[in-house]
């Protein structure tokens, strides 16, 4: 039985184009990716059918001389196949993979002796449903029999660019290491939504512009990148098959459009670097003319310009940055660490494509590794960002706060100082107008008083005379009049002389005060050597009494010149009267007066009534 298969094998091999280099699997491949045992067609025409593929000369199909079947963007329909033999273990079920989840349409016919024993339709154009194994990539089942060989035959035609890469997994390898991969994804895109929501949070408590285009463009990254992977389209919109193209178009240029504006305000670029600015807004003009344009022109044209753009505003973000931190802008520094991981991504997954780097996990996913690490430091030096910022105006704040604190301090010290100043006047105007009324009062005082006895003098008289007159009238009271003149004065005078004159006048002076001790005020010098006295309420008889008193105590006083006793006395004139009107002041000093004349006249040395 073995030897007749081997001979059909043989016989199989002489058949150009058909069982030339199968790929031979033992029981250790487990992971054979189908690279240079690829033979292609390229139907440009779109118009051959699989047996016409089929029917086709050997001379017909071309080898691949690359590691993964890539094409670059084209119209054409692409014809693959290669040749598949398990030798000796049989494995429950072999599986195709092709790890490119954006192709538009992917047609796989597996055959076996030149009978069509499976056949599938996929591609992103058809609904995920429809596909044989719910997966981001294409997966057909391959079962092979020990020593069988099978011809598996693929069109593929794509307005992405056309990349078959082709792998042919023992289906258990196949879940252990496609769980690897899902954990990446899974850990890339858990963490890209918290970096989301997170700083959208930041967003709404911050309201700082720049944290919005951050969000936008860690989600556009986000969205780009699972639009990519196929995690887009198996998750999110598994049956929007036209929407998987412009989703790419969308989040690629969204991407750009948001890292721009971002760039632009984070690195302060209209300030700093102007010269830089209309390249800048080209780029952002540019993305969104490509995303306005996504429902109009088609795919194949639109990625191309998108990719030429995104290209050039990964070059502008980082020399921008570059400059900024060359110019001294410290979190410029954070800024183009993180872009130039998401730079090196890229670098490392095109040297993985080129076989240039091993391919496994890290290098096959570093576009991730790198936009994960970019978004991270990016986050990073937004909030360094922020929080130099938050430092200035904290500083600028402290200052306002001290010239304020400075300002209050001098103002409360001129207050006080005016305070002060106000004291000391109102304490001297006080001083001064106490001393004012001081001066005042003496000044009245003095201009009341006689000089030589310190009695009142007349003109205080006459004052007090017209106000008891007043009183008296008004409450129809007696008021009484003394007039004492003292006796023979001229001769006194002429024989001891006018300083003993003016003692004898002082002396009388103090018998009169103290004679009239309560009612000191109402004595006073009339003029020369005569006194008077005004006594309110009182009648002539009491009036009489109290002038035969003080010309007892003047007869009594006991004046001596050069040792020898001379005699002083007066005569006193007393009148007294219930005044009629107020004017009846001169009429009692009249009548004292006459009075007076009468005492004189009687001898001296006496008093004397009015009649
Ligand atoms: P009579 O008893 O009639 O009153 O006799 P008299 O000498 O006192 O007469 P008269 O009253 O007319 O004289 C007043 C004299 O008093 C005149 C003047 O020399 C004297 N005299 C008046 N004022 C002063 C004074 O201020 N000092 C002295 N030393 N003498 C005065
Ligand atoms: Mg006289
Ligand atoms: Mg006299």
């Amino acid at each position: 039985m073995a030897g007749w298969m081997r001979l059909v094998g043989l016989l199989l091999a002489l058949v150009p184009g058909l069982a030339l280099g199968a790929i031979e699997l033992d029981a250790d491949s487990v992971r054979h990716p189908v690279e240079r045992e690829l033979r292609f067609v390229r139907d440009d025409q779109s118009a051959l059918g699989v047996e016409q593929v089929l029917a086709l000369p050997a001379s017909a199909w071309r080898d691949n001389v690359n590691d993964v079947f890539s094409r670059g963007y084209n119209d054409a329909a692409w014809w693959l196949r290669f040749d598949v033999r398990r030798l000796n273990v049989s494995h429950d079920r072999d599986l195709l993979e092709i790890a490119y989840p954006v192709l538009d349409h992917v047609e796989v016919w597996v055959l076996n002796r030149g009978k069509v024993q499976a056949h599938y339709l996929m591609g992103d154009k058809q609904p995920f449903a429809s596909r044989p194994i719910a997966h981001r990539y294409f997966l057909v089942p391959l079962q092979m029999q020990v020593q069988e060989t099978y011809t598996v035959v693929l069109r593929v035609r794509t307005a992405s660019s056309v990349q078959v890469p082709i792998t042919v997994w023992e289906n258990r390898a196949y879940v252990a290491h496609d769980q690897l991969r899902l954990m990446g994804l899974g850990l890339y895109f858990g963490a890209m939504l918290v970096m989301v929501l997170y700083n959208f949070f930041v967003f709404l408590i911050v309201r700082e512009r720049n944290y919005f285009y951050y969000v936008m463009y860690v989600l556009s990254i986000m969205l780009f990148m699972a639009s990519l992977n196929g995690v887009a389209f198996q998750f999110l919109w598994p049956r929007a098959t036209t929407w998987n193209d412009e989703a790419i178009i969308l989040t690629l240029s969204g991407t750009v459009l948001f890292g721009m504006l971002f760039t632009m305000r984070f690195l302060q670029l209209p300030r700093y670097l102007p010269w830089l600015m209309p390249v800048m807004r080209l780029l952002i003009a540019a993305s969104v003319l490509i995303m306005s344009a996504t429902f109009l022109l088609t795919y194949d044209v639109l990625i191309r310009l998108a990719v030429v753009v995104g290209a050039l505003a990964c070059l502008g973000g980082l020399l921008a940055s570059a400059v900024r931190w060359r110019q001294g802008d410290a979190t410029a520094r954070f800024y183009t660490i993180a872009w130039s991981f998401m730079l090196l991504g890229g670098f490392v997954l095109a040297l993985n494509k080129f076989q240039l780097l091993p391919q496994n996990l890290f290098t096959e996913n570093s576009v991730l590794f790198g936009s994960a690490l970019e978004v991270v430091l990016l986050s990073f030096a937004l909030a360094e960002r922020i929080n130099e910022e938050k430092r200035l105006r904290f500083n600028a704040q402290q200052s306002t706060l001290e010239a304020e604190r400075k300002t209050r301090h001098a103002q409360a010290e001129a207050l006080d100082a005016q305070r002060q100043a106000n004291e000391r006047l109102e304490q001297r105007v006080q001083e001064r107008t106490e001393a004012l009324e001081e001066a005042n009062r003496r000044l009245a005082e003095l201009s009341a008083t006689d000089q030589l006895t310190g009695l009142r003098n007349r003109r205080y008289l006459d004052t007090l005379l017209h106000e008891e007159f007043q009183r008296c009238h008004r409450y129809s009271r007696s008021i009484a009049l003394l007039l004492l003149d003292i006796d023979h004065f001229k001769r006194f005078n002429d024989s001891y002389g006018h300083m003993v004159g003016d003692d004898c006048l002082r002396a009388v002076a103090d018998s009169l005060r103290q004679a009239v001790r309560t009612e000191v005020d109402r004595v006073a010098r009339f003029g020369g050597e005569e006194f008077c006295l005004v006594l309110p309420e009182t009648d002539a008889e009491g009036a009489s009494v109290v002038a035969e008193r003080i010309r007892a105590a003047v007869q009594a006083l006991d004046f001596h010149v050069d040792g020898k006793p001379v005699p002083v006395t007066v005569s006193v004139g007393v009148a007294a009267l219930v005044p009629a009107s107020a004017d009846d002041v001169q009429l009692l000093l009249l009548n004292t007066d006459k009075a007076l004349y009468e005492a004189k006249a009687a001898g001296r040395n006496c008093v004397r009534l009015a009649s």
